[in-house]
């Protein structure tokens, strides 16, 4: 059950309607500056504190999201970014200096991993150790005198590993490095990583924050002020905010982000189940079912699932994709967290030194069940079997 305290962080909190004519909905702030009575006025504003200057610094409506995203998260402030990826590259940029090495898991978000690999390895001089971790063994071993920041992920989402969060963030604090977690998947109602002692938590809000398919967003949230001020000076100097109307979008998204994630928990949990008995699936990667060999972990850690899975097919890529293209009511698409059921085999193209990597051949199907109810997916994935 969600907590009472989280429902009114989706539905109220931050919110001042007696401030804007005592409208049920805040405004959408589309000014680039606020303007002061006189000189002291301008220089004292703390963009911190929602002293608002030149909009590249704050938005008031972004403002009002990180209020609700900081107490959903049980951070003392949150920041909101104009994508998931700016959100990550001001974490890393934070956290990090020229020459500094970075634990990173290799199931990682693909852009991360081009982040670091092709961009700032040269640009940064940085250093990346990639580990499976789901033994606490795989960090500890790949700590080093220069280590700054471990890149977490769980679970993640295409294999849907769990890592050991408050076991990471222990490790990690003995070692003066800083934890930083992708929650997107759990959402901040199904995980609360700040609690179990990660530094930083990220969400991609074009996932299920704003959960309509129609934004981009991301957003950092953490307890440390210090690190937090300097992610949102940061922000400003890169002019990585995000426009106030995604941020207003983001705000009407997590009224119903209760609602919408059960269903979307209900109806992949059926699903998971169903793939789990068919003849033509060799395994199934959903920490909800209890055949998850990390099913104990993820029961400890999360409250719940949400939409996406994945399975193995018994077949070879060229089957997988077949099976992918007679799906009639799931679309093919990279993303997720939407009302939309998609699906796509993002190991179609792989080479096996990149299936090596994970463990896993090129017959891999994610699968995001969307809102239209567990019965129409079913008879979908049904007939698509049916034609293979
Ligand atoms: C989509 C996604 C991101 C990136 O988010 P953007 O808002 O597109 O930058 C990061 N992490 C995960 C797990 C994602 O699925």
């Amino acid at each position: 059950m969600t907590s009472k305290k989280d429902l009114l962080a989706l539905t109220h909190v931050g919110e001042d309607p007696h401030k804007y004519m005592n409208s049920v909905t805040p405004p959408v702030f589309m000014n680039t500056l606020h303007i002061f009575d006189c000189m002291a006025d301008y220089y004292a504003a703390d963009v911190f504190e929602d002293e608002f200057c030149y909009c590249r610094s704050g938005n008031a409506t972004g403002a009002i999201l990180e209020k609700k995203i900081a107490a959903l998260e049980n951070g003392s402030r949150a920041v909101v970014f104009s994508a998931g990826m700016a959100a990550c590259t001001a974490a890393i940029m934070a956290t990090c200096k020229a020459g500094s090495h970075i634990i990173c898991i290799k199931e990682s978000y693909g852009p991360v991993q081009h982040l670091l690999d092709d961009v700032l390895k040269e640009k940064m001089n940085l250093s990346v150790t990639y580990v499976d971790g789901k033994k606490l063994s795989d960090f500890e071993e790949a700590i080093q005198e220069n280590t700054s920041l471990i890149i977490l992920e769980s679970p993640t989402t295409l294999l849907f590993s769990v890592i050991d969060l408050e076991g990471v963030a222990k490790l990690a604090k003995e070692h003066g490095i800083k934890t930083y977690i992708d929650n997107t998947y759990s959402t901040p109602l199904f995980q609360k990583p700040l609690d179990m002692g990660i530094d930083i938590v990220m969400h991609t809000m074009t996932k299920y924050i704003g959960g309509h398919s129609d934004l981009l967003g991301g957003v950092l949230v953490s307890k440390d002020e210090e690190l937090m001020r300097k992610v949102l000076s940061q922000r400003d100097l890169f002019g990585s905010l995000q426009g106030g109307m995604e941020s207003w979008l983001a705000i009407r998204g997590l009224r119903t982000l209760d609602v919408r994630l059960r269903r979307h928990h209900e109806t992949a949990l059926e699903v998971a189940k169903y793939l789990e008995k068919h003849p033509k699936v060799k395994h199934v990667y959903y920490t909800g079912l209890e055949s998850h060999p990390q099913y104990e972990l993820a029961r400890k850690q999360q409250k719940g699932e949400c939409g996406l899975l994945s399975f193995e097919l018994d077949g070879d890529k060229e089957t997988t994709a077949k099976f992918v293209d007679a799906l009639k009511v799931f679309e093919r698409g990279a993303s997720w967290g939407g009302f939309e059921s998609l699906a796509i085999s993002y190991t179609y193209s792989w080479t096996k030194e990149q299936c090596d990597f994970l463990g896993i051949n090129n017959s891999i199907v994610r699968l995001h069940c969307g809102l239209e109810g567990a019965e129409a997916l079913i008879e979908d994935l049904e007939q698509a079997f049916a034609q293979i």
